[in-house]
């Protein structure tokens, strides 16, 4: 890539929550290899961030690629209408047999928001064929569930885009965010605020939709295993459903494969997407369980209404697969405890400085929370001019690296972090 591509680039192309008239710079990358990040001007930057939670089995892996090369050989995409084929076949009963035993029927979609539209769309279809009006979705504030229109709606309202589509979205209902902390003794009053809301407005709610254990985009908060056994309690008490989205957490990130098994909980619906494929491809699946699914089909429609264009795709379908008998050895559980100690040996200590409000560490992620919002554009240099590719965003400097870093490379990482914190560059702040 020249300067005229990236100029390019600037001019023409949307990234991420950027501007048209004030675009961010953008590095260019040009190839990924196991946890680094190659840029066109040769630099090697150690990747921090999994691209967004996904690449977990680091970039480049030859037994994800040799499954993609596979299925690229036979055919990359098939409609999904009236067709099926082995490897959404072999995926789907993966995803059967690794997740909680009553979660039975999967809906592959393209997308970690789609997966959380269908899963509400499940839960409206769901009452409807039940006959109840039942259309509201209690959430909890701080919690990240996407930026398609459903799922913004069940977003942190103060702190997303609920402001600027006013009017446009549907008025949910939001508890105050879990605050008794991941290994903290739980603090039963918790849970007061969504057992209140529960008890008001019990019998419009049709769900609740929230992160288990880690809210992620929303404020990389860990909370108590707890508060989400009474959520699961007080929605079986009401026989409103649980949906659990672990687009963020599924797949090992936490330290367990799913986030909640640190409560030991099944939800009725559940959402899966961005570590599925190992990073590689788009996909996600919204599981429900037979009963969810019977009801749903036997409503008015007489079926699902959902059915995207790229469902099941079967390149995508073929990485899952190949991502899924990678995490099926099991070397991920040593990876990530190993992550998790070094993590909290190396971030821990930055809690007495005096920038730091916060630091937590659970699995193979670690949030420094700064008292004042990054310059992300300063904070980005500072950390590629170390050799490391670490995105803040907010108050937030955080890490989840591919599981198969190296001790030597997290700690690059690690030493990048303690290195802006305690920098006497002002500008690295706002
Ligand atoms: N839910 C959670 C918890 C997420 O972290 C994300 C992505 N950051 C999404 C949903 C949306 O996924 P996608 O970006 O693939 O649409």
């Amino acid at each position: 890539m020249n300067s005229d591509d990236l100029s390019f680039d600037q001019r023409h192309i949307w990234h991420p929550y950027t501007s048209m008239t004030q675009p961010l710079p953008c590095y260019p990358v040009v190839a990924a290899k196991d946890c680094q990040l190659a840029l066109a001007d040769g630099r090697q930057l150690v990747d921090g961030m999994s691209s967004w939670w996904a690449a977990i089995h680091g970039y480049n892996h030859p037994v994800i690629n040799q499954a993609m090369s596979d299925q690229l050989s036979r055919m990359s995409h098939v409609m999904f209408g009236g067709i099926t084929h082995p490897s959404a076949v072999a995926l789907c009963r993966r995803l059967v047999a690794m997740t909680p035993a009553a979660l039975e029927c999967v809906f592959l979609a393209d997308s970690g928001s789609v997966a959380v539209e269908v899963a509400m769309k499940m839960a409206l279809q769901y009452w409807q064929a039940r006959g109840q009006r039942r259309q509201r979705f209690l959430t909890l504030r701080h919690g990240y569930h996407g930026d398609t229109f459903g799922a913004m709606s069940v977003c942190d309202p103060d702190n997303s885009m609920h402001r600027l589509y006013q009017g446009y979205l549907p008025d949910h209902l939001f508890a105050d965010a879990p605050a008794c902390r991941f290994d903290a003794d739980w603090d039963p009053q918790d849970i007061q605020p969504l057992r209140t809301l529960l008890a008001q407005h019990g019998g419009d709610i049709a769900a609740v939709i929230l992160e288990p254990i880690v809210q992620g985009a929303g404020g990389m908060r860990v909370y108590h295993p707890a508060y989400l056994q009474q959520a699961r309690r007080l929605c079986d008490h009401d026989g409103i459903l649980l949906i659990a989205d672990e687009i963020a957490t599924g797949f090992g990130r936490t330290g367990r494969l799913f986030a909640c098994e640190h409560a030991g909980i099944t939800p009725d619906i559940l959402c899966l997407g961005k570590a599925l494929t190992g990073g590689y491809l788009t996909l996600s699946a919204t599981l429900t369980t037979r009963t969810v699914a019977e009801t749903v089909s036997n409503g008015e429609a007489g079926c699902f209404m959902h059915g995207p264009t790229f469902m099941g795709n079967p390149l995508a379908c073929a990485a899952a697969n190949a991502s899924l008998s990678l995490l099926a050895d099991n070397r991920w559980q040593a990876q990530v405890a190993a992550i998790e100690t070094q993590l909290r040996q190396a971030l821990l200590p930055l809690a007495d400085v005096d920038t730091v409000a916060d630091v937590r560490v659970l699995g193979a992620i670690g949030v420094v929370e700064t008292h004042r919002p990054v310059n992300m554009a300063q904070l980005q240099r500072f950390f590629v001019e170390r050799g490391v590719w670490i995105r803040p965003f907010g108050r937030l400097i955080y890490l989840m690296p591919p599981f198969v870093i190296t001790p030597q490379a997290l700690q690059q990482l690690t030493d990048a972090i303690r290195d802006a914190v305690t920098a006497k560059h002002q500008d690295l702040f706002l």
